[in-house]
């Protein structure tokens, strides 16, 4: 696993023991699989947040992105990551792009990276970083992840980043038939849960994985 982010100032500011501290902190917190700790590890987190609390950027705590927004906790990205890297995934829809940093760490593990986010502001931030990085396998849309992405369907696993009331059925029948993974935050009894839904032959699985705190899954798009 390699990626070339010589072109982009700003790379290599922050300390790498910093870095190397974070990817203790996710080993001892569960994290095993070695190639997302080591994805976590070459993403340089502090290009996807504000230079002013750059310096943050890789404490293992949820940090603003901006319109109300935020990045979510190193430890729930790594841990979405190992869940759906159990399947293999080649080709991944992300609902909620946020910052780009949880499709920039998966655009290191799969060939391609769909990715949609309903804040137009956000979409084209990030947007802005892919290009800089020159990450070139993560396809970005501005509109309601509720829809998923029709077009470029079906997808080996989707992964929601924001709360969810009840499942998207359009991402149910994005998802492969032939052992897709949807992982997502679903409400349920004022609590998020994190669930995982594997389809084989029109058949699902789930499985809950523990009580996470995501900013809630919206309707429409915004500017
Ligand atoms: N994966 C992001 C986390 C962002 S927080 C990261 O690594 O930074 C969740 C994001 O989901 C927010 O940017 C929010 O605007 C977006 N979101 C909420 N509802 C949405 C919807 N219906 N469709 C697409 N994006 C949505």
């Amino acid at each position: 696993m390699s990626i070339d982010f010589k072109n982009f100032s700003g790379v290599g500011m922050t300390s790498d023991s910093s870095r190397e501290k974070l990817i203790k902190i996710l080993k001892n917190e569960g994290i095993k699989n070695k190639k997302v700790l080591e994805s976590i590890r070459l993403i340089p987190r502090h290009i996807f947040v504000d230079e002013a609390i750059s310096s943050k950027a890789y404490d293992n705590t949820a940090l603003p992105i901006g319109k109300s927004q935020t990045i979510s906790h190193p430890f729930i990205v790594a841990k979405m990551t190992e869940i759906i890297m159990d399947y293999n995934p080649k080709r991944i829809l992300e609902i909620g792009t946020g910052s780009g940093y949880q499709a920039a760490v998966l655009s290191l593990l799969v060939d391609k990276v769909y990715s949609v986010e309903r804040i137009e502001y956000l979409h084209m931030k990030s947007k802005n970083i892919f290009r800089k990085m020159g990450i070139k396998n993560i396809y970005l849309k501005h509109s309601d992840g509720n829809d998923g992405w029709s077009q470029k369907s079906p997808f080996d696993a989707i992964i929601v980043t924001a709360g969810a009331n009840k499942i998207p059925s359009a991402l149910i029948d994005q998802l492969s038939n032939n052992g897709g993974i949807l992982i997502l935050p679903v409400k349920s009894n004022g609590k998020q849960y994190l669930k995982s839904i594997i389809k084989t032959n029109n058949k699902y699985k789930e499985k809950v994985h523990g009580i996470v705190n995501f900013v809630p899954l919206l309707n429409g798009v915004a500017l």
